[in-house]
């Protein structure tokens, strides 16, 4: 990969000393659209949280993160306040609880311009008609004077789209952008994120469970596990062959479109608490093929052009 427009090294996030993140290494590059998959409490969310500096004050937090060779951990805030909104935005699950409810959503945009692009008053408005229009949200000149709870979950999250393009970002990190919304909004607000990206060049990170997503959006796919990256492919080749027995898990879950009918498999158990993390393996828990090998932490291992995992039995992953 050419010089890429975020890099982490070695991120670690620990909360009163118990471990969240577990050495995040990953790179997005400029206009990537790279996936980030698992299980609620992997780290999907604390990764970005985390890189950006929007953790509280108890995560202790370390490692690298570079923005175009700058590095954010530990930067000045009014670097980080440059950055947040501006070089890199970043929209949540529900809309209806990051947006201020005692604002209307115009002026929540405006400040938004105001705050990373200078404008005036006049030319914020004008601006933030110009982005609802680009958004999809209808009449755009009369929706600038509502608030919030006046629109639906999905032009809320058309809104917090518009937020993040007003500071043109060269990153949108959308964690569970339409996991708030029905399935028809869903699949409205993953178009305008696509054609969003297209149009802009903007690179995009998209956090989600749901692997169908993250498949039809995504060049390239990362899957967590524990506060671990441990496996990660280009898309087509993830899909076509996972090699983690983790990510083989969470693709066996999924219902095939084509073929015969057939019993869906389940992983058992849960993602341990980081309190109760195993020696070695995180996965080894819930991994039918765990033995005695496991106990080690799996070091990562290539597979192919891009494609690496961490197993130490992925022989034997990869051939079942
Ligand atoms: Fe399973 Fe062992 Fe591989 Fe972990 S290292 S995924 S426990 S086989």
């Amino acid at each position: 990969m050419a010089e890429p427009l975020v890099r982490i090294r070695g991120l670690d996030v620990k909360f009163n000393g118990l471990p969240a993140l577990r050495g995040i290494d990953l790179d997005i590059g400029k206009g990537e659209a790279v996936g980030l998959v698992g299980e609620s409490g992997c780290g999907k969310s604390v990764t970005w949280l985390a890189a950006l500096g929007l953790l509280p004050k108890k995560a202790a937090v370390s490692g690298s993160v570079t923005l175009d060779g700058a590095e954010l951990l530990g930067a000045a805030p009014a670097v980080l306040d440059d950055v947040r909104g501006g070089r890199v935005a970043m929209i949540f699950q529900d809309p209806a609880t990051a947006l201020n409810p005692v604002q209307t959503v115009g002026r929540q945009v405006c400040e938004a311009l105001t705050l990373h692009r200078g404008m005036d008053d006049a030319a914020a408005r004008a601006e933030t008609r110009r982005l609802f229009e680009m958004v999809g949200i209808p009449n755009p000149a009369q929706r600038i004077d509502v608030y919030p709870h006046e629109m639906s979950g999905g032009q809320n999250q058309r809104v917090m789209i518009a937020m993040a393009l007003a500071g043109q970002p060269e990153l949108l990190v959308a964690d569970e952008p339409t996991t708030a919304l029905d399935a028809t909004i869903q699949a409205q607000i993953l178009d305008l994120l696509r054609r969003l990206q297209a149009e802009t060049g903007m690179a995009l990170v998209l956090i989600s469970h749901d692997l169908g997503v993250v498949a039809d959006m995504c060049s390239r796919v990362c899957v967590m596990y524990a506060g671990r990256i441990v496996e990660q492919a280009p898309s087509e080749e993830l899909f076509a062959r996972p090699a983690h027995p983790y990510t083989q898990g969470l693709l066996g879950a999924l219902p095939d479109m084509v073929g015969p009918r057939r019993r869906l498999s389940a992983i058992p158990g849960g993602v341990p608490e980081p309190w109760n993390l195993p020696p070695g393996c995180a996965f080894a828990p819930r991994c039918e093929r765990a033995d005695g090998a496991c106990a080690v932490m799996p070091p990562f291992q290539a597979l192919g052009r891009d494609h690496d995992a961490a197993c130490v039995h992925l022989n034997e992953a990869v051939a079942a």
